[in-house]
This record gives structure tokens, C-alpha cells and sequence, in this order.
């Protein structure tokens, strides 16, 4: 999920993308619309007919979870957080958030204008439909109203659930939030309630499979896989993020990293280094710290076997890419997300040329692992 999105359109500076699994969902929506419940509650009409109200429902589900997520993102944008973007997945939508609140109050505003906005679209379609009831407008006009008015009151009241990290599950760690000034406990007491309303949903799925209701049970146990899924990782992140933040790079930095001097032939580098330490990736160096570039494994398979031993790493090396080098000043947080960004195990700390030093992915996780089980 989130790795090939579609790129609708611009709004307000947002750009608003779609999952390829929304539209799976939104083809599902319009034929179980069109196939069950406008044929269900409105009887005699054309299939056509049902399909238009089917496919038209579905489009309106769709500007109104875009109209949901856009009323986040406005006011995240206001209180100075980086905004992605809203992507519509298969579950729904999201505003993308590049970082956590700044506050408490902050959390509240951006979480609760969501279910207001959800409420307020579904108002208006009430007030639409009453209208339309009192005017005689057509049946399928007044079907399809009905139908966006009652699913907007639903994404209300589903959103209001307090299990993080739904909206409602937001509202209430920013409430604990502010009560004890302490953001980790606050979000671990809702996403704990997240872990038991998603394994509630399971259970709930489970039991309506085994009842015969499969596809019903299916959603449940889906949406309950999901939010169980993200409950956890986002107390993760939050841990992870809050342990590593404003660590200097030199509490897991390697300083004396090994190097490879310019002369070494490329079969030593491979007899000497590769072999010996596993790296994919050395720094070459001169004086020990004078970096002069950067050689990687993938650059030795592209050099024929009979040109190892003629070949010198000096000749191969080239410029150390931003991917698998970071500041000294940088902290240990921006370190960790240029490894996952970068897929990259291992990062030279690089100053003006000089090499530093070498941080590992390994160090930080056990720097990590100490960190959290000291603050317990
Ligand atoms: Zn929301």
C-alpha cells in the first residue's frame, strides 16, 4: 500500500492521490449499491438506472472522504505541520502527516474537524433529501441523497470510535495528552484501545464468516487487521521517534571506521574487505580520513574477473552519494529515516570531506533497545 499512487489533482496546495486498491474498493461500492441496496429500497427501476445511482453513490463517497481529509490537512497546515498530501486507500483516506503534532491542542483541532466535517456533509445531504421529499423529486435523485447522507452519518460515528488511530482514538490522546503532559502514555493507553477495537472487528468478522456471512465478515476482519496493524506501529514510531530524538550521531558512531586506501587492487579489496567484514559498501580514504570516495560492491561486479588484480580501487571509486552519507550535526532520528529512505545499512559521517566516522543501523537499534528499556 502507498507505493504506486495515482495523482488526481491539486487542491489548495494538496495534492490529492489515489491507492490502486481504492479503486477495487469503489468498483465494490457501485456494483453491491447497484446489485443490493438501491434495488432492495427502491424497487421497480431499470438495471441502468440502478448502476447510475450505484456509480454516482460511489463518487459522492468519494468526494466526501476527500472533503474529510481536506479539513485535516487545512488545519494541520495552520498549525505548521508538513502536509503530504491525501491519498485515498483501500480503508478510506488519509491526510499523510510528515511528523506529530506539535501539541496537545494542536492534536484535538486537527483530529475533531473530521467527524464535523462528516457530520456537516451528512446534515446537508438530510436537508437535501428532505427537500427533495418535499418537492417530489425523482426517485433515484432522492435514493442516491438518502444513500450519502446516511454513510456520511456512519464515517461520523465510526470515526468518533476512540481507538487510535482513528480519529476519535486521536481526540481521546490528545485529551490524555493534555491532562498529564506526557505524549507516550497518552498514546499508549489509545492505541491500546486501537489493539482491542481491531481485535473486537476480527472476532466480529470471524463470527459473521461463520455464520454465512462471508463477504460482511470479510470487511470486518479486514478493517480489523488494519487498524489493529496501525495501532501498533504508530506506538512504535512514537517510541522509536522519542528515543532517538536530538541524539548525536556520536553515541553510536564508529570513529575509527575502516577504510580503504586509493592502491589497494580491486581483488584485495574483495579478499581483504568484502570477505572479511561484509559490508556492501567502504569509504576510500586517505590519511585514514581524507575521504576521497566511495566504492560498493555492486561496482566490483561490473569489473571483469581478469581485471581485479590490475584494477585499483582508486580507479574505481567515485563520489559519495548523499544516500549513504549524513552530517555530524544531524541527529540520530534524521539518521534513522536516511537509512530506511535509502535502504541502507550503514552511513559515513562525513565533514567537509573528512570522514568522521560510520554509524550502523545495528548500533542505533541496540543504542535503542537499552534507551527504552532504561526509561521503563
Ligand atoms: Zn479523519
Amino acid at each position: 500500500m502507498f507505493g504506486r499512487k495515482f495523482k488526481l489533482f491539486k487542491l489548495l496546495g494538496f495534492e490529492v492521490g489515489l491507492d490502486p486498491s481504492w479503486i477495487i474498493i469503489a468498483v465494490l461500492i457501485a456494483w453491491s449499491l447497484s446489485t443490493g441496496l438501491f434495488p432492495f429500497q427502491y424497487k421497480n427501476l431499470s438495471t441502468q438506472t440502478y448502476w447510475l445511482m450505484g456509480i454516482v453513490g460511489a463518487l459522492g463517497l468519494f468526494f466526501s472522504i476527500v472533503a474529510h481529509e481536506f479539513t485535516h490537512s487545512i488545519v494541520a497546515r495552520i498549525h505548521g505541520m508538513p502536509m503530504k498530501g491525501i491519498t485515498l486507500f483501500i480503508f478510506g483516506g488519509v491526510a499523510e502527516m510528515g511528523d506529530e503534532p506539535p501539541s496537545a491542542k494542536a492534536e484535538f483541532q486537527i483530529a475533531v474537524v473530521g467527524p464535523l466535517s462528516s457530520l456537516a456533509i451528512a446534515v446537508i445531504f438530510y436537508a437535501i433529501h428532505w427537500l427533495g421529499m418535499q418537492t417530489g423529486w425523482p426517485q433515484p435523485v432522492n435514493g442516491v441523497v438518502a444513500y450519502l447522507a446516511m454513510i456520511n452519518g456512519l464515517l461520523t460515528v465510526f470515526n468518533l470510535v476512540p481507538a487510535f488511530p482513528l480519529d476519535g482514538g486521536r481526540i481521546l490522546r490528545s485529551i490524555l495528552w493534555s491532562w498529564k503532559k506526557n505524549l507516550r502514555w497518552a498514546t499508549r493507553i489509545s492505541s491500546s484501545i486501537g489493539t482491542g477495537f481491531g481485535v473486537f472487528l476480527i472476532v466480529l468478522g470471524v463470527l459473521r464468516v461463520l455464520t454465512g456471512n462471508f463477504i460482511g465478515g470479510m470487511w470486518f476482519f479486514l478493517i480489523g487487521m488494519f487498524i489493529q496493524g496501525a495501532a501498533k506501529t504508530s506506538y512504535q514510531q512514537l517510541v522509536t521517534r522519542k528515543a532517538l530524538e536530538g541524539e548525536p550521531l556520536k553515541r553510536f558512531m564508529n570513529t575509527n571506521p575502516v577504510t580503504v586506501p586509493a592502491s589497494t587492487t580491486v581483488e584485495q579489496l574483495v579478499e581483504d574487505y568484502v570477505y572479511r567484514y561484509h559490508y556492501k559498501l567502504f569509504p576510500v580514504a586517505e590519511d585514514h580520513d581524507k575521504l576521497l570516495g566511495c566504492v560498493t560492491t555492486k561496482q566490483i561486479k561490473e569489473i571483469p574477473r581478469e581485471a581485479w588484480r590490475s584494477k585499483s580501487v582508486g580507479d574505481l571509486a567515485v563520489r559519495c552519494s548523499e544516500e549513504n552519507t549524513i552530517a555530524p550535526e544531524a541527529d540520530a532520528v534524521e539518521a534513522l529515516s536516511a537509512m530506511r529512505r535509502n535502504n541502507a545499512g550503514r552511513l559515513m559521517v562525513v565533514e567537509k570531506d573528512k570522514l568522521v566516522g560510520i554509524i550502523a543501523l545495528k548500533d542505533m537499534l541496540e543504542f535503542l533497545s537499552l534507551k527504552v528499556e532504561l526509561d521503563n
